[in-house]
């Protein structure tokens, strides 16, 4: 069983990355800003409660997140790549318990903040307005960037330059993740 998290601001390019990664090591890959994004689209209640928190670029609330997330790893006995989650230390701390502490990389994907500003607004999608998207900066920074050091301690983040065309990066990731002691 082979667990690896992306962890990075927002923009970072986490998901391409982490699709990619999904695919060349065989495993699932769970990202829970497309989960959510479905579940608006559904309409569901946890769609509902989801979209003007989202548009506000504020994290959903733990517990709906958790819960959506720990359904989904139900059939992922392979592994996992997960992607936008977790973004608070109680979701962190969660997801420990979920995998009795089974994780093996931490892949931190590096962009400066002006790089990402960019990047956002030019995706245009409903919670990328520019109000929104400094907004979620704000808040990877207070409530996400902690879970560096949560996992720095525990000796498993990588970090990866996340600056360059879509296959380098992609060529960085793999070497970080074949140079690592757990993989
Ligand atoms: P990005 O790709 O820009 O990092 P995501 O697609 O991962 O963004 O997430 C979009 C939005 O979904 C977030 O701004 C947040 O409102 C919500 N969201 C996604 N994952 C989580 C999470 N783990 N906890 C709380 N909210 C989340």
């Amino acid at each position: 069983m082979t667990n690896i998290i992306f962890l990075g601001p927002p923009g970072a390019g986490k998901g391409t990355q982490a699709i990619r990664l999904a695919e060349h090591l065989g495993l699932v890959h769970l990202a829970t800003g497309d989960m959510l994004r479905a579940a608006v689209a559904d309409g569901t209640e946890l769609g509902q409660q989801a979209k003007t928190i989202m548009e506000r670029g504020d994290l959903v609330p733990d517990e709906l997140v958790i819960a959506m997330l720990m359904e989904r790893m139900a059939d992922a006995s392979k592994g996992v790549i997960l992607d936008g989650f977790p973004r608070t230390l109680p979701q962190a701390e969660a997801l420990d318990e979920k995998l009795s502490g089974q994780i093996d990389l931490v892949l931190l994907l590096e962009v400066p903040e002006d790089e990402l500003v960019e990047r956002m607004l030019g995706r245009g999608r409903a919670d990328d307005t520019e109000e929104a998207v400094r907004n979620r900066l704000v808040v990877y920074q207070e409530q996400t960037a902690p879970l560096i050091s949560y996992y720095g301690d525990k000796g498993l983040l990588q970090p990866v330059d996340g600056v360059g065309d879509m296959n380098t990066i992609q060529q960085r990731i793999t070497d970080a993740v074949s140079q690592s002691a757990a993989l």
